[in-house]
């Protein structure tokens, strides 16, 4: 018989440690998406489910992928087309996808935006930006302010990525992050008196409220500030489950 940890196993783990059951509103069916091979002798983890890394993940032999953004949205209508193809590629390749959206922003541990405050060497201050009603974000601070632009060169460098930025004012120490698409938590930057705000996709929207709250806008990428989550839940499932988890690597540049 084959090798790895039970599927339900590690399903069961992920959906508590995770606190899925925190957010049922979130417009993701987070959990277990697609259920493939028991047990699971190889995981991967990835931000976005997509043929390129079905494909990725069918070569290295993994059982069991946990991204961010899954197959299922609101529900399922008709599978056909792309999504026809995707789904067919995981039955045939008998991998398990598991989605976790909005809970792997938020998480106090795992999330992406108290992992974004980590490597960019932010004090925690409290918690930022609401979405569907509650905060999903931090904002925390530099231990001295630095210069808009250096502030922008650091993020560049490290989440390797290319940041769109919209300089109000010249000093930066208070920042407030929320990853992917989170330009509406703007509106939480004037109470908490914020200076500059990190996020992930550009938003025209966002402009003119920056400018009336003179709060910097950084806009460093939806890919580029998702891509922590998920890589410390593969860590976790690695040191936990001693499987070996793999980071597929998909860049969108956007
Ligand atoms: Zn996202």
């Amino acid at each position: 018989m084959k090798k790895g940890i039970p599927l339900q196993e590690l399903v069961s783990f992920l959906d508590a440690e995770l606190g899925l059951a925190e957010f049922p509103k979130d417009d993701s069916s987070n959990g277990l998406q697609v259920e493939g091979n028991s047990p699971v002798g190889k995981a991967a983890v990835a931000v976005d489910a997509c043929e390129y890394v079905f494909e990725e993940a069918w070569g290295r032999g993994v059982d069991l992928l946990v991204v961010h953004h899954g197959l299922i949205w609101g529900g399922i209508r008709s599978l056909r087309g792309v999504i026809k193809k995707r789904i067919q590629m995981l039955f045939d390749s008998g991998i398990s996808l598991y989605a976790c959206h909005l809970p792997l922003d938020w998480h106090p541990r795992y999330g992406n935006n108290i992992q974004l405050l980590r490597r960019l060497s932010l004090k925690k201050k409290g918690e930022f930006g609401e979405y569907h009603g509650r905060r999903i974000g931090y904002w925390g601070e530099l231990r001295r302010p630095v210069h808009a632009s250096a502030f922008v060169s650091s993020v560049d460098k490290a989440l390797d990525t290319r940041s769109r930025a919209v300089i109000f004012r010249d000093r930066v120490q208070n920042i407030g992050v929320v990853s992917g698409g989170g330009w509406s938590a703007i509106h939480d930057a004037e109470r908490l008196g914020i200076d500059t705000f990190l996020t992930g996709e550009p938003s025209h929207t966002a402009y003119t409220f920056a400018e009336e709250l003179k709060v910097n806008l950084v806009f460093a990428g939806h890919y580029a500030t998702e891509t922590l989550g998920v890589g410390a839940v593969g860590d976790t499932l690695a040191r936990r489950f001693r499987i070996p988890v793999e980071f597929i690597d998909h860049p969108t540049g956007l």
